[in-house]
């Protein structure tokens, strides 16, 4: 059966050079190379051009040609995505985010962040603290993947449990379609609640609707204090079970974590350092957290109470 897609030519390079610059369209193989996996286990499907837009109207250009001749196009983060969503799997373009990387507003007034996709996430969480304000959704590659992946991925991590994920902080997204109009889904405000949800369809659509250029995110008051606790158990079963009596003795924790002993001591090997009483079955990782320090010792100190067999 015959592709549905055309090839890139050399009229369209040209057409990508006018509208990003020649430094912004990319053909050398090594990069065509990078843009071609993810974090994915042994796949590479490399585009036949990487290009860098550096403003919402670049991407909407690039995409009125895109969409006219045919092209596909795969939005790319930081390729740390473990689904295969930024390998281009059918050539093309790969349309990458990173220098759209500045955050446009940290606004303390109304507590949200209004930032470009192209942000590491640790960037903006770091940039949020100083101000006392908090971003929790914690993905473990939070050092290196974009912001504008969380959303398309609805990235979360082991703060899901008190916080939620990305999805949950969403407010309002910029973006631009296939045929390259933008849009505006959303905003600045808490209570949004009629008509379609929108912004929200785009969390976790891995770049098949549209391209986000623009996000506001709420934010929350950074919390004074934290205590970890690293609970050693001799059942799995027993680890996953003491979690529902740490809710039942009326506690939240602000992180959880299930680690199998196996899983613990490969990565003791693999990186050459020791984790406490790694010998065990498995482990529940903690996270305590509020503003009040005595409170939350005590807390942490009933909470072990309260998981029932620990192993010592
Ligand atoms: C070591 C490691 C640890 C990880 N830990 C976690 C974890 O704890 N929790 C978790 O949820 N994930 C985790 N991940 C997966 C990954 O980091 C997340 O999915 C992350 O959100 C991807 O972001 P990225 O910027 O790298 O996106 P990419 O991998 O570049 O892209 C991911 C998807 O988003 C789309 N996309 C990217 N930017 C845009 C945009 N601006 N507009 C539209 N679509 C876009 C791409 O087309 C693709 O479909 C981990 C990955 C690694 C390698």
């Amino acid at each position: 059966m015959p592709s549905p897609f055309a090839r890139v030519t050399a009229d369209d390079l040209a057409a990508f050079r006018m509208i990003c610059g020649d430094g912004n369209v990319l053909t050398e193989q090594a990069e065509l190379d990078i843009h071609g996996a993810d974090e994915t286990e042994d796949l590479c499907f490399p585009p036949e051009v990487v290009l860098r837009p550096e403003t919402a109207a670049q991407i909407q250009a690039i995409m009125r040609q895109c969409s006219r001749r045919r092209i596909p196009v795969t939005p790319r983060g930081a390729g740390t995505g473990l689904s295969g969503g930024a390998l281009p799997v059918n050539g093309g373009v790969s349309l990458s985010l990173a220098k759209m990387n500045r955050i446009l507003e940290i606004d303390t007034s109304n507590l949200v962040i209004v930032t470009q996709p192209g942000v590491i996430t640790q960037v903006l969480q770091e940039a949020v603290e100083a101000q006392g304000l908090y971003y929790p959704p914690d993905p473990a590659s939070r050092g290196s993947c974009f912001i504008g992946g969380n959303i398309a991925e609805c990235a979360g991590g082991p703060r899901a449990l008190k916080y939620g994920v990305t999805k949950d902080y969403v407010l309002g997204v910029e973006a631009v379609l296939p045929d390259g109009s933008l849009i505006r889904w959303g905003g600045k405000l808490l209570k949004n609640v009629t008509g379609y949800n929108l912004a929200q369809l785009l969390v976790g659509s891995e770049g098949t609707l549209a391209i986000v250029t623009e996000i506001t995110l709420r934010l929350i008051p950074l919390p004074k204090e934290r205590v970890c606790l690293v609970v050693p158990f001799d059942d799995g079963q027993a680890a996953a079970r003491a979690l529902t009596k740490i809710f039942m003795a009326r506690l939240t924790p602000s992180a959880a974590e299930y680690l199998e002993g196996a899983a613990v001591r490969c990565a003791e090997a693999k990186f050459g350092k020791s984790f406490p009483q790694s010998d065990a079955e498995a482990h529940l990782l903690l996270e305590l957290d509020g503003n009040d320090r005595a409170q939350l010792d005590k807390d942490a100190t009933s909470g072990r109470c309260a998981v029932g067999s620990v192993k010592r």
